[in-house]
């Protein structure tokens, strides 16, 4: 009787203490980020190269000088080659309001993808795109179609408010050219009235004319709708001098931090590298790449050895079609490489909310124990949905997909536009995100938390 009292005494001491070791860990890790900010450091080193778009020299410079650098911090650091498609948005976007002999300039830019105007500019008689559902019943030959979809301002996420509107920009040009149009712009997808366009990428389809398309900010969007109530025979004129050129290679980043027990078993955190170029990408996707470095880099320098292989990866070419995620995942395929784990941080440097989780319901209840410990950090999401578009890539039964949730209400007023540039991203709430990913993939780690890992 005697000694089971005293093998419960000692088990609930034992209890207490791993308790407390893992919340005093994780005050330290996230003492450290916070002391440090060296996250923020590389992320204003990064900015300062230019924007990244795909195929740019900028893009791959980023890429080589980080490499050097992590090399020079004692990862085991490869590139991965990438062919990436090569679109130029060539000089001066303009566009303007005509009513008369009045010209009003309006803030306007390509989106990814698209051809060209005539050189003199694109001219006409302007129709208004309320939905799509809209659309069957509107005749847009001649026309400069203009679709005008709000990003409902109703929906808690701003996620699914840029999803309940995104069509306009990829299949915009299509469906308006089906119907004879000559052009087409749309609102762009921002979540605030503002005077800075939003660019991302766009489609045509083969068997349908192609015509150019381009996103207007919201401000004039809404100048136009305005002033088309009051003179549905206004026109616009656009101008744009973007190209097409032959693809390019560049390339994917990987930094291994081997593990001590089992090294053929790969945790990978990432983000991707490139961005689009009106502004430096600081949030889209800066922000998610040194996520994944400085998570990394924290476990290493605070002298956690894990068990698993830790990867950084850093994807060339999200926005524009995804290739280096394709070659990433094809290659760890064809190389039957492990992956047990995949974290992405895509959702921008804003204040970290927690945790998406596209695993079986049972992992997700067992990461969801782990809320407990997050929760002084003001991390409390540990919901079951969809990760990331890069990871995605890697999806199959025995790993387990994650996605960082920061904040999103500010992400879609700088997503894809001039806005997103450092002076965006404060620092201590882009380092709580780099905090929370070494905290997590410490704990998963140590706790053996994948499929089959336990042994
Ligand atoms: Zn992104």
């Amino acid at each position: 009787m005697k000694k089971t009292w005293l093998l419960g005494l000692l088990a609930f001491a034992g209890f207490q203490l791993s308790a407390q070791t893992e919340a005093e860990t994780f005050r330290e890790i996230y003492s450290q980020a916070l002391t440090e900010q060296q996250g923020y450091e590389w992320l204003r080193e990064l900015c300062s190269m230019g924007p990244r778009f795909a195929g740019s020299d900028q893009a791959t410079a980023s890429v080589l000088h980080f490499k050097a650098k992590l090399d020079s911090m004692g990862f085991e650091t490869r590139l991965q080659a990438v062919k990436v498609p090569r679109w130029v948005r060539g000089p001066q976007e303009q566009a303007w309001l005509i009513q008369g002999i009045d010209q009003t300039a309006m803030a306007v830019t390509a989106l990814g993808g698209s051809i060209a105007t005539p050189a003199g500019g694109l001219r006409g008689n302007v129709v208004e795109i309320p939905s799509f559902e809209a659309l069957d019943s509107l005749d847009l030959k001649g026309k400069i179609a203009f679709f005008n979809i709000q990003m409902d301002p109703s929906f808690i996420s701003t996620g699914y408010a840029y999803g309940s509107a995104v069509k306009q920009r990829w299949a915009g040009a299509i469906e308006a050219s089906k119907k004879g149009a000559i052009g087409v712009v749309i609102r762009s997808l921002s979540s605030s009235i503002n005077k800075y366009p939003h660019t991302g990428s766009m489609a045509y389809a083969d068997e349908v004319k192609r015509i150019p398309a381009a996103a207007l900010s919201t401000f004039d969007a809404e100048l136009l709708s305005k002033s088309l109530k009051k003179d549905p025979g206004l026109q616009i004129k656009l101008q744009m001098a973007c190209e097409w050129q032959d693809s390019v290679y560049s390339y994917n980043l990987i930094a291994d931090l081997k593990g001590s027990s089992k090294p053929n078993d790969v945790i990978v955190v990432s983000g991707h590298i490139d961005s689009w170029e009106l502004g430096t990408g600081a949030h889209d996707d800066g922000a998610g790449a040194m996520h994944a470095l400085e998570s990394l880099y924290l476990l290493k320098e605070m002298g956690f050895k894990t068990k698993r292989t830790l990867r950084m990866v850093w994807y060339m070419n999200e926005e524009f079609g995804l290739n280096g995620a394709r070659v990433y995942a094809k290659a760890a395929k064809s190389a039957k490489e492990k992956h047990v784990i995949a974290i992405e941080s895509d959702g921008g440097g804003f204040t970290p909310k927690g945790f998406s989780i596209d695993a079986s319901d049972e992992m997700v209840e067992k990461l969801k124990a782990y809320r407990k410990l997050f929760e002084p950090y003001g991390i409390y999401q540990f919901s079951k949905g969809g990760s990331g578009a890069d990871i995605g890539q890697l999806k199959n039964d025995d790993i387990i997909l994650i996605g960082l949730r920061p904040d999103n209400h500010r992400y879609f007023e700088v997503h894809h536009s001039a806005l997103d540039n450092i002076n965006s991203v404060n620092a201590r709430e882009f380092t709580m995100g780099s905090a929370s990913l070494a905290a997590l993939i410490w704990l998963m780690d140590r706790d053996d938390l994948c499929v089959g890992c336990k042994s």
